[in-house]
């Protein structure tokens, strides 16, 4: 639309660092035109950043004067809110910048269905920010303020409800949990006690400058809770990001275990035939394999958790996710959800009497490799650099590009905001992908 206007909400709602980006006023301004544009209430909940309060503040005071009403549920995983949203058919706004280093901050929107925002319903709220059409309402009609805590209760109980609680239970499971100082600090400790397990937190203090680890939970970031788990006795380790909608595992003998096969783990254990399944091209064959034997559909996305609950949601599909830690259920709720990919794993270990090493080893066994290489160059001429390197290999532009030869492809992706490109390869074991990934980086020097 207009040229000129910044565009607010990227991938996953509006992300930048408090009182630079996010300042009091632009925080108001913002709240105000979610407000016009949701009416009614809206609930809020958001993670444990040091700029929470600050921000959750001036989004509140803005939607008030709207004559909207917000109820406030306090410090929760993002699909926390997202469920109580759904179950109570409101909107809702969740402040978090979900892995992002402590500094950043975000607002992120909820429609009633618990689902992130559509993309034409984000601009028509930064339509209204930008037009500043939203109007004060008289003082008798500003907005209440309704505060709520029985979201916690709600969403442990509607995971609790999706899994086969007592074969879990009598696993007598011994778990190891890292919340990397984030939102998930109580829910995921909570929801292991009910399913009878005993638990060893690590860094399950909130703290909003993420003192710990990094919020991401890659490999290099949690080291110890990987030790924690190779010390021995444990069943499993799991570590969830800022937010907790993602999540991953560590497996009984302290191996990594990369999203894409957890992925792979949930498809192949709730698949029926005649379903489709949905994710992102970034996402491994092993999903494709799956479906094929299970005479089930695959579905390629463009890569954005939005984008894959939004399709799930149109072709009725239940099962979906993204190779990065976050599965999609959608008997439970349509967004990722790290507790519900925890309660997910449990399940099938029980229902299978595996162990984790052993239902992993069983999955077709691709590889994927993920790097970020920073440059100022145009993304048309790092694809230039790719198709001349590989000329006879078949072409896919759902997003970016993605090129395949065989059973190894590879994935370029510029990103909207940063002078990134993000680069995705698959080999057909660690070392095939770690070579094509070298090749790639050699072809785009
Ligand atoms: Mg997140």
């Amino acid at each position: 639309m207009q040229g000129d206007r910044k565009k607010l909400f990227g991938t996953n709602g509006i992300r930048g660092i408090p009182n630079d980006d996010l300042t009091p006023e632009f925080c108001q301004a913002i709240g105000k035109a979610i407000g016009h544009y949701f009416k009614g209430t809206v609930s809020i909940g958001s993670d444990n950043r040091l700029s929470g309060p600050m921000i959750i503040n001036s989004v509140v005071s803005g939607i008030l004067s709207t004559g909207a009403s917000v109820i406030m549920l306090g410090i929760l995983p993002t699909p926390a809110v997202q469920y109580y949203c759904k179950i109570h058919n409101i909107p809702g706004i969740v402040i978090t910048a979900s892995h992002n280093p402590p500094e950043f901050n975000g607002i992120k929107c909820i429609d009633s269905d618990g689902t992130e925002l559509a993309k034409e319903k984000e601009n028509r709220i930064e339509d209204i920010y930008y037009e500043k059409s939203s109007s004060p309402a008289g003082w008798k009609n500003i907005g209440m303020e309704h505060h709520d805590n029985s979201a916690f209760e709600l969403y442990i109980n509607g995971i609790m409800k999706s899994i086969n609680v007592d074969a879990i239970r009598n696993m007598n499971l011994r778990v190891a949990f890292d919340a990397g100082n984030g939102a998930s600090f109580r829910t995921t400790p909570e929801l292991l006690s009910r399913l009878r397990a005993s638990v060893v937190t690590l860094n399950a203090n909130p703290d909003g400058l993420f003192t710990s680890r990094p919020s991401e939970p890659k490999p290099e970031n949690i080291k110890y809770l990987i030790d924690t788990v190779k010390s021995g006795g444990f069943n499993l380790g799991v570590a969830h990001d800022g937010d907790a909608d993602r999540a991953v595992f560590i497996d009984e003998t302290g191996n990594f275990i990369d999203g894409d096969r957890t992925l792979a783990l949930f498809v192949k254990h709730n698949i029926r035939k005649g379903e489709k399944v949905v994710t992102p091209v970034s996402s491994s064959d092993s999903v494709d394999k799956i479906c094929e034997a299970a005479g089930a559909r695959i579905i390629r996305t463009r890569v954005g958790a939005p984008i894959v609950s939004r399709t799930m949601i149109e072709e009725k599909a239940r099962l979906g996710g993204e190779e990065n830690g976050g599965i999609i259920y959608g008997d439970h709720q349509y967004c990722r959800d790290g507790a519900m990919s925890l309660g997910i794993i449990l399940h099938i270990m029980a229902e299978t009497g595996k162990k984790l090493s052993e239902l992993i080893a069983d999955l077709p066994q691709y590889s994927i490799t993920r790097k970020t290489l920073r440059t100022d160059e145009k993304f048309e001429s790092v694809l230039e650099k790719i198709l001349k390197h590989y000329p006879d290999w078949d072409i896919d532009r759902t997003d970016g590009i993605k090129i395949r030869k065989g059973e190894r492809w590879i994935l370029a992706r510029p990103s909207g905001t940063e002078p990134i490109i993000r680069i995705f390869v698959q080999g057909k074991n660690e070392n095939d992908s770690h070579e094509l990934m070298k090749e790639v980086e050699t072809v785009l020097q």
